[in-house]
């Protein structure tokens, strides 16, 4: 729902949809396709139902055969929600646009990535919470965002 509908409905408008942002190079993976075991085991987890996944990258569209490939060889969700930068845009605005964006569309948990200066940055310019992933060491970056995510019901209610 747009801030516009929120406005002309006020109180009666509906929640809006639960979304986290993640960062890809050096986040997700390395090296432009090795998979970071903790962030795929995380994301892999999440109820797509509940939760929508949002890539924000500096990657340009020249990525895409391979981006996508990666999304899909790790089962990872937000295949459709993949946001490369433009070629005339720089990643820092990019990032930001895209983030500002997005809160307006959803609730958005955290922003996940290694660059403070870039999604950091963009996170905090649209009030969500940002987890830093320490490249050397990425465990408890991801763990502490499985713990937001799961204080939001993302993984939805263990079976068996
Ligand atoms: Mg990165």
């Amino acid at each position: 729902m747009s801030d516009l509908a929120r406005s002309v409905f006020g109180d009666d408008a509906p929640a809006k949809p639960l979304a986290v942002v993640v960062d890809l190079d050096d986040t997700v993976c390395t090296g432009f396709d090795c998979p970071i075991r903790c962030a795929v085991d995380v994301l892999a987890r999440i109820d797509r139902q509940r939760v929508t996944v949002h890539y924000v990258t500096a990657r340009t569209d020249v990525s895409r055969t391979g981006t996508d490939r990666f999304i899909m060889d790790h089962r990872l969700p937000g295949w459709r929600h993949v946001h490369y930068c433009p070629k005339w845009q720089g990643s820092k605005s990019h990032k930001a646009q895209v983030h500002v964006h997005l809160v307006k569309e959803y609730r958005v948990i955290a922003s996940i990535g290694d660059l403070d200066e870039e999604e950091g940055e963009a996170a905090r310019l649209a009030g969500v919470p940002f987890v830093r992933v320490d490249r050397s060491n990425p465990v408890p970056a991801w763990a502490e965002l499985e713990k937001l995510l799961d204080t939001n019901g993302a993984f939805g209610t263990p079976t068996g």
